[in-house]
Formats: structure tokens, C-alpha cells, sequence
């Protein structure tokens, strides 16, 4: 039996060149060749007679050489193959450009599997260059479920999956696997020989699932291992831990009960507060899944501690908003909330900063004006950092850096990619809020074309008419990009509707190329209700809450990503009024279509988010050229947050009992997180 390090060199058929080939693709060992998966599939399986065949798509035909094949030259001086095949339904001809040498392997009277498209009709179809195979030795390239690779110069589909399937007949039954014996039972996972044969050479669609399944599980398993192994050397330093308040306290004072989800993420964050290491972890819920109120529980527990607590928001009205939130849940249990925003006053702000460093204030929230090097505390604990992807990376390490290794709690809205970049990058655990608070009504969502717009209109006027608000966005358009003539700009659409469309209603208008000062004014004015309806580039984006808004309207709505438009959407709904979104699309593409269709159907932010990536394709994310890391093989074609959380807690839950994986059945894993190190080193440091 040979080992996954040998060399690829070892393989009948691979020399020198092919080696050289393989190497471009990353390739060098036998275990790389079988990591290297296919990036799509062609069902093989069915074969047509030639009668009945598709002309549609390329398809197996089994036919018999009827004639002698002849080679001729053509006019232009290509040189082709010709010959004619049959089978009881009729007859083809077939011709091989460039080919001539095929006269060799292809002989009159056999019978052959072609596979290739056919063209014409009837009594005249013909085949240009199909792929073929005798009869006898059909499941090579035909009648089964064929993998396709991404490919370099010199190496074909055929090269590839014949070294392969070489590769792994030469390693055999017993594949080293990172994964040990329990974790495999435990989430019934398919074995690691089955999962390389089938993911590379399925014998049905469910065998490809299957390995499928375990591949994307693996990798994130050996990735989430790494990581964990990393955190434990950065977290070397202990901290004090904190003694865990009983959260009823909390919870009593509120007006409502909190969610399951909700006392889940509590729960999860006072372990990590109490357990002598620095909490880093990632708050991550739907819209208006209450994250605010999670935050506000381990404050409680900082502020109990004799810690102060950061709390850092991308926008000054977001700030003032969870100012007000906070201020709410927190003062009925008498902490103190103080507010820092670039328009406070001079003296306001001196005033603020001294209070904070003098312990006069438990929790502050502010914009990045947190950063500024003269805010200092007087003992930071707690950084909570809401709608993360707003803030680089640095940001959040210059807010810790003002205390002590505080605690650290990431909120984000944003299922994935962006957050999967995050939990990369920053080493965090998660935690999901996977429920909303009971009562909250579902959004009803259209998604209509410009036959609509007059109703849409009226039903504005409607809505208005009851005291309700309008959202309406428009797609934010670049500087200099030529603007199709049907795409709605904000500005000049927000003058139309005034002047012309809606002349008795209040309307604002808020884009990207507006001062903050002058933008917060419109967007304050449409909070207070003094407009009636805010048309708008996507910057509403980001958690604002106006209970009284009852309709949002996206304008081209097939320029947007799915997960962005249910993150608009969330911006109605978050009162008592019944709510509307209506998405205007006058895209003929049915793509355009189906995607629209997706919000429609549902108003599940990860379901969302999966179709997102589906209908994206993969490459755009868990590609590594957006993390850095080595390449995801596998879970780029089905990344699932879901599994990547079972992933991650079974791979902590592994090094908590073999903190450094030394024992013998952990060193296959070890082995293979020392390779990923290797590749990476810069990744990781
Ligand atoms: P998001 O996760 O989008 O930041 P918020 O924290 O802003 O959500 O919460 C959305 C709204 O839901 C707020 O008005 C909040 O007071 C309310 N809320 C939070 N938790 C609950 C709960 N358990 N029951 C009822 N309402 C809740
Ligand atoms: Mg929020």
C-alpha cells in the first residue's frame, strides 16, 4: 500500500510533464491528487438510441462502426476522420477533426458507447469529435457519473481522473482520516474511503451527497481545530475570571420574556466570562432577532464584575438608537450609560471622557470617536461591537487595546460570507439566534414589474393615509458608471415623486454622496415622523429602527444580493402595524426571477443566505482568495453555517480532552493541521 505523501510521479501515466502540470494546480503528493476535487459533474448514465437522443445537450449513444473510417482532407487543408455508425433506431455520421489517428483505435463492425451532442434529425444525425469507449469497457468515461476538474495546460479530464482513480487504488482501504471513530458515529458521517471514491467517482447521486457531506464537514472540522489550537497559544495569558450573576435578575426587569435563542447566546458568552480566558465571540441573528437585548445581559455581568464596558456602533444614529435600548434595559438595575458621538459638544465630550475614567460611567456606546486615544477607562471589560462588517479589524483590536484582554462580543446581521471571512480572520466562537421573538409579524413581500407601479402608488398614498412610513431604495450607483436608462437614481426619483407622482406627501431623500451632518438630519426628521416617505441609496441599510414604517420599496430590485434585500426588509415589521415589502423588477432574465421568488417564499435569513450562494455559484466566497486560507475543496459547493457550528463544537469539545493533540489516534488530524500551518504560516501568525 502506498502513502498519501508519495509523490504523483509514482502514478502509471504521469511523467515528468505531467507531473509539471499537476504541480501548477497545487498537485505534488497522492494526497493532494485525491483531495483535489471536481468542481462539477456530467450524468453519464443514461443511453439514448439514436433515434431518441436529445440534440440539446451531449449525451451516450451505444452504436456499432458501420463503415470503414476514412480519412480526408478537407478544402482548407484539416485533415478529418469519417465514418458511420448505427443502431436499431438509425444511423449517424461521425467525424473527428484533427484526429486521424483514431483510424488505429476505432474499428468498422464493433460497438462502441460514444458521448457527445448530436445534431440534425431523423435519418441525418452526425457527431463531431464524441468521446468513445468499447462497448466491453464502458464505465470509464461513459455510463456512469463523470467528475469534472478544473484543468491546466497539458492535463486533460481523462489524465486526471484516470490518475485519480490510480491514486486511489494504490492507497487502499484504510485512508488516514482527521476525523476520529466518534465524531464519525456521532454525525453519521460517511467513512473516509467511501467519501474520496464517491466524491471523485459517485455511483449515485445519493453516494455523492453522502461524501459530500463529510468532505465539507471535514474540512471544517480540521479548520475549526486549527483555529482552536491557535486560540489556545494566543490566550496563553489568563484573566480574572468573572463570577457568573444570575441572569433572572436581568431578565425580571424586562417587559418581555426573552427567547430561547436569546438565554442560549447568554448562557454560552458566561461560560466564556467566566472561564479565566478572554471571550472572543460572534453574535450572529437575523434582523430583529434581539441581539441588543443579549449584549445588555453581559454588560449586566461586566458591570457586577467591577468592570466598564465599550459599546461601539458603526453610525451616530445607530449610537443614539442603542443609547436609548440600553438606557432602557439598563437603568431599572441602576448602571450608568453615557454616550460618545462626534456632534457632542467640546465640552460635552471632555465631560463624558472624564466621567468614564473616573468609573462614573459603567457602559459607554459611540461611534469610532471610542478610538480616540483620549478616551481611557478606568477598567474595560466588555467591547461590544455591533454590525461588525462596518469596522475593519484593526478597529476592533484598537478598542480592546484599551483594556486588559477585555471580553469581546461581535454582533453581525450578515449570515455569510462576510461573517465566515470574520470568524477566520478573528477567531471567534458563535453564537446563532435562530428564533425571533414571539409575535412578530411576517413581512408580506411582492416582487412585481412596472405594471404595478400606479397600485404601488396609491397603496403609498394608502398606507400614508393610516400614518404609516415608506422606505423606498434605490440601488447605489457608482461615480462614473453609465447609467441604463431604467435604473432609478435616488436623487432625481426622490424630485419625481414631489414634484409630480406624490405631491401631498412629506418626502426626503438620503444618498451616499451627502455629508454625514445634513444625512442624519434626514434621516432623524423621517424618525420623528416628519416624513412621510425616505427614498434612499442602501445606507438604511445598517440596524435603523422605525417601529412606524410599514412598507419598504426596492427599486431595480435585481441589482441587490439576496441577503441585502432581506436585510432591508428587516427595516420593516418592527412594530404592531401589519408590513409590507414590494420588490420592483423589470429584469426579463428568469434568474432575475427565481432569486426575487426565494424572499418571497421565505423569511429565513439563512435559507436566504444559502441561496444567495447557490445562485452566486461558489468561488465568489470560501475561496481563498477572500480569507487567506488554503483552499476550501469542498465546502465552497455547500458552505453551511450549520455544519460549520456542529464542526466547530465537536472540534473543541476534541481538544478539550487532548488540548494539544499528542495522543496516537488524534495524529492524523495533528498531521494535517501542521500541513495547513505549513502552507499558511503568514495566515496564522
Ligand atoms: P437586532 O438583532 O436586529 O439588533 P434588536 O436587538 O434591535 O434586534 O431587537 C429588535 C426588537 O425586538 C427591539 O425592539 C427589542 O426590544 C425587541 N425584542 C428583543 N428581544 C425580545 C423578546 N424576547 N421578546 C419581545 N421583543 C423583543
Ligand atoms: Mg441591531
Amino acid at each position: 500500500m502506498v502513502d498519501f505523501e508519495e509523490n504523483v510521479r509514482y502514478l502509471k501515466g504521469i511523467g515528468e510533464t505531467r507531473a509539471k502540470a499537476l504541480a501548477r494546480l497545487g498537485i505534488t503528493t497522492l494526497g493532494d491528487l485525491v483531495s483535489f476535487f471536481p468542481y462539477a459533474y456530467e450524468d453519464r448514465r443514461q443511453i439514448f438510441s439514436l433515434a431518441e437522443a436529445p440534440d440539446s445537450l451531449p449525451v451516450c449513444v451505444r452504436a456499432m462502426v458501420v463503415t470503414r473510417p476514412v480519412s480526408v482532407r478537407a478544402r482548407t487543408g484539416r485533415e478529418m476522420l469519417k465514418l458511420k455508425i448505427a443502431d436499431d433506431s438509425g444511423s449517424c455520421d461521425v467525424t473527428y477533426f484533427n484526429q486521424t489517428y483514431l483510424k488505429d483505435t476505432i474499428h468498422q463492425g464493433k460497438t462502441y458507447i460514444f458521448y457527445g451532442r448530436l445534431g440534425g434529425r431523423g435519418y441525418s444525425r452526425s457527431m463531431v469529435n464524441p468521446l468513445f469507449e468499447p462497448e466491453e469497457s464502458q464505465g470509464t468515461i461513459t455510463g456512469r457519473i463523470m467528475p469534472i476538474y478544473h484543468l491546466t495546460a497539458g492535463l486533460s479530464q481523462r489524465t486526471v481522473s484516470a490518475a485519480v482513480k490510480n491514486a486511489l487504488q494504490l492507497c487502499g482501504e484504510e485512508l488516514p482520516d482527521p476525523l476520529p471513530a466518534e465524531i464519525i458515529r456521532r454525525n453519521r458521517l460517511a467513512q473516509a474511503r467511501f467519501a474520496y471514491q464517491n466524491i471523485h467517482f459517485p455511483t449515485d447521486d445519493h453516494a455523492l451527497e453522502t461524501a459530500r457531506r463529510r468532505m465539507v464537514f471535514e474540512e471544517l472540522f480540521v479548520l475549526s481545530a486549527a483555529l482552536t489550537l491557535l486560540r489556545g497559544r494566543r490566550r496563553a495569558a489568563p484573566v480574572r475570571p468573572w463570577q457568573a450573576i444570575e441572569e433572572d435578575e436581568f431578565y425580571r426587569t424586562l417587559p418581555f420574556s426573552p427567547t430561547g435563542a436569546q438565554r442560549r447566546a447568554v448562557r454560552e458568552s458566561i461560560a466564556d466570562l467566566t472561564s479565566g480566558r478572554a471571550m472572543s465571540r460572534l453574535l450572529q441573528g437575523d434582523v430583529g432577532s434581539g441581539k441588543t437585548l443579549v449584549a445588555a445581559a453581559l454588560i449586566v455581568q461586566a458591570v457586577r464584575n467591577g468592570s466598564q464596558a465599550a459599546f461601539m456602533a458603526p453610525t451616530e444614529l445607530l449610537v443614539n438608537q442603542h443609547y436609548e435600548t440600553l438606557c432602557g434595559f439598563l437603568h431599572p438595575l441602576g448602571i450608568r450609560v453615557q454616550r460618545l458621538t462626534g456632534s457632542m459638544t467640546a465640552r460635552q465630550k471632555r465631560e463624558a471622557r472624564q466621567r468614564l475614567s473616573e468609573g462614573e460611567v459603567d457602559v459607554i456606546v459611540g461611534t469610532h470617536a471610542l478610538l480616540s486615544e483620549d478616551v481611557v477607562f478606568r477598567e474595560l471589560g466588555l467591547v461590544v461591537t455591533d454590525e461588525q462588517h462596518r469596522f475593519g479589524v484593526d478597529q476592533r483590536g484598537a478598542l480592546t487595546a484599551k483594556g486588559h484582554s477585555p471580553h469581546l462580543l461581535v454582533m453581525s446581521a450578515t449570515p455569510i460570507p462576510r461573517t465566515l471571512a470574520l470568524i477566520i480572520y478573528g477567531d471567534l466562537d458563535i453564537s446563532v439566534l435562530d428564533e425571533l421573538p414571539p409575535g412578530r409579524q411576517k413581512v408580506d413581500t411582492f416582487a412585481v414589474d412596472e405594471g404595478m407601479r400606479q397600485r404601488i402608488l396609491a397603496f403609498i398614498r394608502r398606507l400614508v393615509g393610516e400614518g404609516r412610513q415608506v422606505f423606498i431604495v434605490c440601488p447605489m450607483v457608482e461615480e462614473n458608471e453609465e447609467l441604463p436608462e431604467n435604473i432609478k437614481n435616488a436623487e432625481s426619483y426622490a424630485r419625481e415623486l414631489q414634484e409630480t407622482l406624490l405631491p401631498e406627501l412629506r418626502i426626503g431623500c438620503i444618498h451616499g454622496r451627502m455629508k454625514p451632518g445634513p444625512k442624519d438630519a434626514v434621516m432623524n426628521a423621517f424618525v420623528q415622523g416628519e416624513l412621510d416617505v425616505l427614498v434612499s441609496t442602501t445606507v438604511i441599510e445598517v440596524g435603523v429602527d422605525v417601529p412606524n414604517a410599514a412598507l419598504m420599496i426596492v427599486e431595480n430590485a435585481e441589482r441587490f444580493g439576496l441577503s441585502q434585500l432581506h436585510q432591508l426588509r428587516g427595516r420593516v415589521g418592527r412594530g404592531a402595524h401589519k408590513s409590507y415589502c414590494v420588490l420592483f423588477s423589470d429584469s426579463a432574465k428568469p434568474e432575475a426571477k427565481e432569486r426575487l421568488k426565494t424572499l418571497v417564499d421565505t423569511n429565513d435569513g439563512f435559507r436566504i443566505a444559502e441561496a444567495d450562494l447557490k445562485m452566486r455559484g461558489p468561488g465568489d466566497f470560501f475561496g481563498s482568495r477572500q480569507h487567506g486560507l488554503p483552499g476550501m475543496h469542498v465546502a465552497d459547493l455547500s458552505a453551511d453555517m450549520r455544519v460549520l457550528k456542529t464542526a466547530q463544537d465537536e472540534a473543541q469539545e476534541l481538544l478539550k480532552t487532548d488540548p494539544t493533540l499528542s495522543r496516537p489516534e488524534n495524529a492524523p488530524l495533528r498531521e494535517r493541521i501542521d500541513r495547513l500551518f505549513a502552507l499558511r504560516a503568514e495566515t496564522f501568525n
